[in-house]
């Protein structure tokens, strides 16, 4: 299967209906172009617009085509949970300053979008929950212990569960105790794309889709984006491009790695089983490194995103057969959930897990290697490239512009091959603990 078309994904069936919009079909001159229309790039339009700076996305295909619309829904405003990603070993990386304000960056994401989706009246079924990091087996513990105690810091709330007080809140014996970072949530995240979009176009910014950006090119002081029926002229250009970024600038794909995940959704579940599996509707991750991550939506199907490398992700009846294992063994009144949509799509990965704001020539930006976090990710980094592009100094921005660093060429394929050996690792950890591993 590859990252196919936006329309086989559950979220294009039950999304809030898209702003009308056109495509380019002729040439304008703007201050600032930026390609592509997810969330990085409509929340840098938004918040460009409402500073009252001229922009204009180009989208070549639909509000949401590329990640946004087709991801797991987690409004998750932390850094990854592997401990090496420690806001502790980012301080050390970054130094205490920067580090300080990317931290603040992330972790007010959560803030930035329950703002905008009550400022804009955002229709994209968003829950304020806490997200749960479970333990798949006890010798997990330790770790989520040094997260809790790392994130504390930060002063807000969050908890540590025993295993009964995480039976409770899951609806599952299979966990041995749990994080919760409550100042998260999940959502619609196509309708929230789309509301993104429909919230920058009440600003005044411009959205063309059906318009890919076929050619790049500096003129003089300005940029020009050549699109099939029209061009653009700017002072500046966001590649906003994540994992689906083309051949534009061809050293942009350089600066991460494609790694493909996948989702699958039920049809809507009985109440009683609402009632029985995460009864508050939080939404879950566990500290598999083969990890599975699952949140309900707004009518009641449970949505799942995982790791496709591989086997499992070639065919819709591979995928089927591995997230029925799985759940059922979780929760076994799961057995007979009828799985009904299966769909695939691309995050943008890099090495160190934290995202990066590159400068990739006289101003052409890009924000890049969400690894996964886009959806508050994206959403902030639109923000400090609002604050850019309006003349905030490189020094003083939420996140570091810096030059662009390439991963190296075999990290896909690597991030691929360690799958399997993550599983082991998985099962691993389960026998070390005198646990039987589930056959997943
Ligand atoms: C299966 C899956 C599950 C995920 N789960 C989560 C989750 O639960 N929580 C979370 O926070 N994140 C999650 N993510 C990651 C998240 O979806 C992405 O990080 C985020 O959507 C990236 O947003 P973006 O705006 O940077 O890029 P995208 O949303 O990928 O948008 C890029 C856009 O650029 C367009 N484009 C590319 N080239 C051109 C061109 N030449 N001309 C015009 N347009 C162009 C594309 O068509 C696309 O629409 C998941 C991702 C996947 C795939």
């Amino acid at each position: 299967m590859t990252t196919g078309d936006l329309a086989e994904t559950m979220w294009s069936a039950t999304a809030a209906p898209a702003p009308t919009t056109d495509s380019l079909d002729t040439d304008i001159t703007v201050s600032v172009a930026i390609v592509g229309a997810g969330y990085t790039g409509l929340s840098t339009a938004l918040h460009l617009a409402r500073r009252g700076i001229e922009a204009v996305v180009l989208e070549a295909h639909d509000i949401g085509s590329g990640g946004s619309g087709r991801n797991g829904g987690h409004l998750t405003p932390t850094f990854h949970f592997r401990p090496e990603f420690s806001l502790t070993n980012l301080k050390k990386r970054l130094g205490d300053e920067t580090a300080a304000r990317l931290i603040d960056l992330q972790t007010g994401a959560a803030d930035l979008i329950f703002g905008l989706v009550d400022k804009y009246g955002i229709d994209c079924e968003l829950e304020r929950v806490g997200c749960i990091h479970a333990a798949h087996t006890p010798s997990m513990m330790p770790a989520l212990e040094e997260k809790h105690a790392d994130y504390q810091s930060l002063g807000r709330p969050m908890q540590l569960l025993d295993r009964d007080q995480t039976a409770t809140l899951t609806g599952s014996d299979k966990f041995h105790g749990a994080w919760v970072y409550e100042n998260a949530g999940h959502l619609q995240p196509l309708s929230y794309a789309r509301g993104l979009a429909r919230a920058a176009l009440k600003e005044g910014a411009r959205i063309f889709t059906g318009s890919p950006v076929n050619r790049l090119e500096r003129r003089g002081t300005k940029w020009r984006l050549t699109t099939p029926h029209g061009t653009v002229t700017a002072d500046f250009v966001v590649l906003a491009t994540g994992a689906y970024s083309s051949a534009l600038w061809p050293r942009l794909k350089r600066t991460y790695a494609h790694f493909r995940l996948g989702c699958a959704a039920t049809a809507p579940l009985s109440t009683e089983i609402r009632r029985a599996v995460l009864p508050q509707n939080n939404h879950l991750v566990d500290t598999r490194r083969d990890t599975f991550a699952l949140k309900f939506d707004a009518a009641g199907r449970l949505v799942t995103a995982f790791n496709v490398s591989g086997l499992r992700g070639m065919s819709r009846r591979n995928m089927a057969a591995l997230v029925a294992r799985r759940y059922s063994w979780v929760w076994p009144q799961l057995a007979s959930a009828k799985w009904d949509f299966f769909w695939t799509g691309a995050i943008d990965l890099r090495a160190d897990l934290f995202p990066r704001l590159f400068e990739l020539g006289p101003g052409l930006v890009t924000a890049i290697g969400f690894s996964g976090r886009g959806i508050p990710t994206g959403t902030a980094m639109g923000t400090v490239l609002a604050d850019y592009l309006s003349g905030t100094q490189k020094e003083a921005l939420a996140a570091p512009l810096e030059q662009p660093s390439y991963v190296p060429p075999l990290m896909r394929l690597v991030a691929r091959m360690m799958i399997p050996r993550f599983r082991r690792q998985d099962a691993q950890a389960m026998r070390d603990d005198g646990l039987e591993p589930p056959r997943f």
